[in-house]
């Protein structure tokens, strides 16, 4: 039997994902794995979180309750929005997929995105059907919302915009953001995905959230899978308009946000001690990380976010290549991105970057 399908599935490619320890440690046989590749947090998961996890864990032969009015609650009171503008999804990955089923009409309406971006916004936008225009990135990889302008008409319904940005590092200044969305024309959104915006320095000077008082064409995206830890429990929000956050909630499957999922969210928000030792690692590991492989010899980009991308002064491919030989996982960035020439490292434990830098020392120069 002939298994009929949509058109734009036959021919759909899956999100490729970093590679897993057990990959690695299966192909090559070795013992001990360093995973740098899907900036995940280097301190693992909050002991607290750890905690309540455990406690809760016999609760999950009940439901969540729909839409986690207590997460949404608490994360209201911290950020100083309302309740109503908060949707929390299966990681931002859901909410970056509510927005582009339920924003634009398939066969009218497009959708912009810089080149090279996180993939997700070009995947779902595609399995939607929804027009896609892409406007690359300056050669440093900045934004230039000029251009980005040039792609923008009455049709615009969402323009994706990563601020700090993946896989660059790059952060885009708040108030520089927010002009641009007042720029654009009716009806169209500002998404701008933020999952990294807890590493910058300073974060209040890229932290979109204080802008969303005065526009209201803004949706911020934020995640637990990075600072906090809990990229494998599948927990992100987004703050947007009351009336949007209503529509996506409508079409939302109800349980995507597990029980677990939430208590881990509400726990993690209470663990500031943990937050601030994740972020003051990340800190001090990304400057000694980036220097010491500018010393190296690679051209470092500067980052606001926990990885950096860089040129080695080999072929990036082999310093992959030889990297994985030694146990070391990090990005590649020729699939989703298309940057033959780079690679990206999540910054470790001190303990990590120190055997990542010694490899990388005996691979540039051996
Ligand atoms: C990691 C990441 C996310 C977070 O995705 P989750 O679904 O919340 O795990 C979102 N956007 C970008 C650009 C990312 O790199």
């Amino acid at each position: 039997m002939e298994i009929s399908v949509r058109d734009v599935i036959r021919d759909f490619s899956a999100y490729v994902p970093g590679k897993s320890i057990e990959e690695i440690r299966q192909t090559y046989g070795l013992k001990r794995i360093i995973k740098l590749a899907s900036n995940e947090n280097a301190l693992g998961v909050s002991p607290l979180v750890q905690e309540v996890l455990a406690r809760r864990i016999s609760d999950v032969f009940r439901y969540a309750r729909a839409a986690s009015p207590r997460l949404c609650q608490k994360l209201a009171e911290k950020l100083r929005v309302l309740p109503e503008q908060i949707v929390v999804g299966n990681g931002s990955d859901e909410i970056i997929d509510l927005l582009l089923r339920v924003v634009p009409t398939p066969g009218r309406d497009n959708v912009v995105m810089f080149r090279p971006s996180f993939s997700m916004y070009e995947l779902q936008a595609k399995l939607c059907g929804v027009d896609i225009r892409k406007v690359p990135l300056e050669a440093d990889f900045h934004f230039s919302f000029a251009k980005m302008k040039e792609q923008i008409d009455e049709n615009t319904r969402l323009v994706f915009v990563t601020s700090p940005d993946n896989p660059s590092g790059y952060a885009c200044l708040a108030c520089a953001l927010a002009d641009f969305a007042a720029s654009l024309p009716p009806k169209c959104l500002l998404v701008v995905d933020q999952a990294y915006v807890d590493f910058c320095e300073p974060c209040c000077d890229f932290d979109m959230v204080r802008f969303l008082e005065k526009s209201e064409n803004i949706v911020i995206l934020r995640t637990f899978s990075k600072a906090y830890g809990l990229a494998g429990l599948r927990l992100g929000y987004g703050i947007m308009p009351p009336m949007l956050a209503e529509y996506l909630l409508r079409v939302k499957l109800p349980f995507s946000v597990n029980l677990l999922a939430e208590e881990a969210g509400l726990a993690a928000l209470d663990d500031e001690e943990f937050l601030q030792k994740s972020l003051s690692l990340c800190k001090q590991e990304r400057t000694r990380v980036s220097e010491r492989l500018r010393e190296l010899g690679a051209a470092v980009f500067p980052s606001q976010a926990n990885f950096c991308m860089f040129r080695p002064s080999v072929a990036a491919k082999r310093v992959n290549e030889e990297l994985l030989l030694r146990g070391v996982i990090i990005r590649p960035l020729l699939s989703g991105y298309d940057l033959g020439e780079y690679l990206r490292v999540t910054f470790g434990t001190v303990e990590e970057n120190d055997f990542f830098l010694h490899c990388c020392e005996e691979i540039f120069h051996g």
